[in-house]
């Protein structure tokens, strides 16, 4: 993709995502952006880095490192968003600002131990499966509470919030997102500290919006579609 569409593309979601947040009564400030760079190359990420494209998402531990170090002069801050295995936890914390999709005490225990010395603490999003379906990864809402405090009792951690994957081509698709934020109220009250709501993707993020998403991670309509990635990754 050329830089004229990337910058066209980057205008458009920043247009896209005012009209959302005024429609929903909120400052358009309040809505950061994360672009997910997956798939795409470092060129890709330097070109909205370029365009004034600071937050950037990867998925796939391999392909983001080889990213991170060819930016390394941009210091974009990246953000974790892909399924965290345990033998990956060590270069996620060593690597990332953010990580979005903890979803059980063994990974965040590990992200915390790993934080190397002198970083600053790792900002943790806890992920929720409010679809229900058994194949999705995500803490069933019932045991957010107990996942946030132990998140946010451990020492190279922060938490921030919840992110969530809803299943796509529903027929309601602001009825996850809102399930989301009165799981991310009923944690407050519980007397722990969030103030982050990632959610939201290209299809729908205006939904996400609506129901008072915080940051939004969105790939194909920023980059384009992505080929699919190969077998065996990440
Ligand atoms: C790939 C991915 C996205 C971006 O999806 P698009 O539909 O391309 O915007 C967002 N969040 C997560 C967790 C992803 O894996």
């Amino acid at each position: 993709m050329n830089t004229a569409t990337l910058q066209a593309n980057l205008i458009t979601l920043r247009q896209r995502i005012t009209v959302a947040a005024e429609a929903a009564g909120r400052d358009p400030a309040t809505v950061r952006l994360i672009a997910v760079s997956k798939t795409f190359d470092a060129k890709a990420v330097r070109t909205a880095h370029a365009a004034g494209q600071n937050e950037f998402g990867e998925n796939y531990l391999q392909e983001a490192l080889g990213k991170i170090e060819q930016l390394r002069d941009l210091q974009p801050v990246w953000h974790f968003i892909g399924p965290i295995q345990s033998n990956k936890t060590a270069a996620i914390a060593a690597n990332f600002d953010w990580v979005h999709g903890v979803d059980r005490e063994k990974i965040a225990r590990r992200l915390s131990e790993q934080r190397p010395a002198g970083m600053p603490r790792l900002n943790v999003c806890v992920q929720v499966n409010v679809s229900g379906e058994a194949s999705k990864s995500g803490v069933a809402p019932d045991e957010a509470v107990t996942l946030c405090r132990l998140v946010s009792q451990m020492p190279h951690l922060k938490l921030r919030g919840l992110m969530t994957i809803p299943e796509p081509n529903r027929a309601d698709a602001r009825a996850p997102y809102r399930t989301l934020r009165a799981l991310f109220e009923s944690v407050r009250q519980a007397g722990v500290e969030l103030d982050t709501l990632s959610a939201g993707m290209s299809d729908d993020f205006e939904a996400a919006i609506a129901e008072g998403a915080t940051h939004i991670r969105i790939g194909t309509a920023l980059f384009g579609s992505r080929i699919p990635a190969p077998a065996g990754v990440p």
